[in-house]
């Protein structure tokens, strides 16, 4: 069966001061043991989270480049991100697609490289509100996916988290049935795609305005196998939600 998982993304919030004291109230919950736990840190925080928070918490960047080193003024590498201790890189974001112009091919470059690197990765798709009324969620979801499976050879060292973009910061979360059939349908693209063992174990995670307050009912689906939280993960209620299956 596959392990719940439940990472948080602080994207560009918080300071030392606030960021500190969520840390704490993090390293002294009660987490349930059966759930793992990834917190998504602005670069330069990586090493104050992996530095502060308890090692039974993992702790992800939010975004790398797709070589090791050289001149790309402003980026980072997976090798740095595993010299900070770190051990997860968020990928694809919805915010890094649509806001940064990222393309489903340099996505793609940066999976891989990651992989490579030895970082696990947390690959993110989802489709926007236009592309759901006009019936087309499912080729776009397939197409992102596609152009990450490509890169991947070692599928326990990736989470795919579908996120959709009318649900991220908006309050409109997808109901519990959304989600599960978009999973279900992720699930066999696996299936008939990548590989049988692959599709029954790899952990497919739903985020958009998840709270503590609906984490129950969406993490009760059996294709929902944990959440990416945005806003909630920077409150107390995270607890609440890495708890959701306790
Ligand atoms: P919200 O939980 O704030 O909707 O954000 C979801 C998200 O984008 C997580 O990566």
């Amino acid at each position: 069966s596959r392990k719940f998982f439940v990472g948080g993304n602080w994207k560009m919030n918080g300071d030392k001061r606030s960021l500190g004291d969520l840390i704490s109230t993090l390293n002294t919950a009660s987490l349930h043991d059966e759930t793992e736990v990834v917190c998504g840190a602005p670069t330069i925080y990586l090493d104050f989270a992996r530095s502060h928070l308890d090692a039974r918490i993992g702790v992800a960047a939010q975004n790398c480049y797709k070589v090791a080193k050289g001149a790309f003024t402003g980026e980072i590498s997976p090798a740095m991100i595993k010299d900070c201790g770190v051990e997860w890189v968020i990928l694809g974001h919805s915010e890094r697609r649509h806001v940064f112009g990222e393309n489903d091919e340099l996505i793609g470059q940066k999976v891989a490289h990651a992989l490579e690197s030895d970082l696990g990765v947390i690959a993110c798709i989802g489709e926007k509100l236009e592309e759901r009324e006009a019936g087309t969620t499912e080729e776009v979801l397939y197409g992102q996916t596609k152009d990450i499976a490509d890169n991947v050879n070692d599928w326990s060292k990736v989470v795919l988290a579908y996120e959709p973009v009318w649900a991220i910061g908006t309050g409109k979360t997808a109901s519990p049935e959304q989600a599960q059939e978009v999973h279900e349908k992720l699930r066999e693209w696996m299936r008939t795609n990548v590989s049988e063992a692959v599709a029954d174990s790899v952990r497919i995670i739903y985020g958009g305005s998840v709270t503590g307050a609906n984490c129950h009912e969406l993490g009760s689906q059996k294709d929902v196998d944990g959440f990416l939280v945005g806003g909630a993960s920077l409150k107390p209620e995270f607890v609440d939600i890495i708890n959701a299956r306790a």
